[in-house]
């Protein structure tokens, strides 16, 4: 079971179709959550790294050297990631405490980055904005939407009668919940964003499951309502 379950129909039945994907997945290593101590696929988990200074800091690349902890950030794991959760680190590293606290705004701002430059990529491609959106759901192409949790009733209901439409007539869509239209906007390089749809097919499917993952990671880090299924 992953931890963030994929968007659906799409990037599972393509691994399983898929034989050099499925090989690929079932090699990916195990690695253990530092706060629940369960194991979990290493890349659907968040690797920190601790400096010389005994800080911790997040790796959401996995590329960065030296040696990492994983965090699974499901809800549960980061509402307990404290300072005494944190303490059995020590036994591995010279690690600071307490650092909870900006242990968590480094995972915020570090998912921010990460996400801003994956929209600025999606820019061209993405449907902005509600009528873009409402335009694009018409497509039967999987969509991937973000929605501010600040969306206006009105437009609430007009995205979930047109995701109902979408389920209706077989079409993949995932709904993620994002903090707000201002948070949105700024992703977008915009002022205030209510919505938007990002193409989940073929090859996009891969880099809207990232985006995704990273958003529902930055709602369960900051309390935001988190995301449904369609
Ligand atoms: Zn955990």
């Amino acid at each position: 079971m992953p931890l963030v379950k994929p968007l659906a129909g799409l990037i599972e039945s393509k691994l399983e179709s898929d034989h050099a994907c499925k090989v690929i997945r079932s090699r990916s290593p195990l690695r253990r959550c530092m706060i629940c101590r369960e194991s979990f696929p290493k890349q659907e988990m968040l690797r920190l790294v601790v400096d010389d200074d005994g800080e911790i800091w997040p790796d959401v690349l996995q590329k960065a050297p030296g040696r990492g902890v994983y965090h699974c950030m499901r809800e549960a794991c980061l509402t307990d990631m404290n300072d005494r959760r944190l303490q059995p680190l020590k036994a591995k590293f010279r690690v600071n405490l307490p650092q909870q606290e900006r242990l968590r705004q480094r995972m915020v701002s570090m998912l921010e980055q990460q996400l801003k430059r994956m929209f600025t990529r999606q820019r061209t491609s993405a449907a902005i904005g509600r009528d873009a959106v409402m335009h694009r759901l018409w497509n039967n192409m999987p969509l991937l939407l973000l929605r501010a949790s600040d969306a206006g009733d009105a437009l609430v209901r007009q995205i979930d009668d047109g995701l109902e439409k979408r389920a209706r007539a077989g079409a993949t869509s995932v709904l993620t919940n994002v903090p707000s239209r201002q948070w949105l906007g700024e992703m977008c390089g915009r002022d205030d964003v209510a919505v938007v749809a990002i193409d989940a097919a073929g090859v996009a499917a891969a880099t809207a499951n990232r985006l995704n993952v990273y958003c529902i990671w930055l709602a369960s880090i900051t309390g935001c309502v988190k995301g449904e299924e369609r």
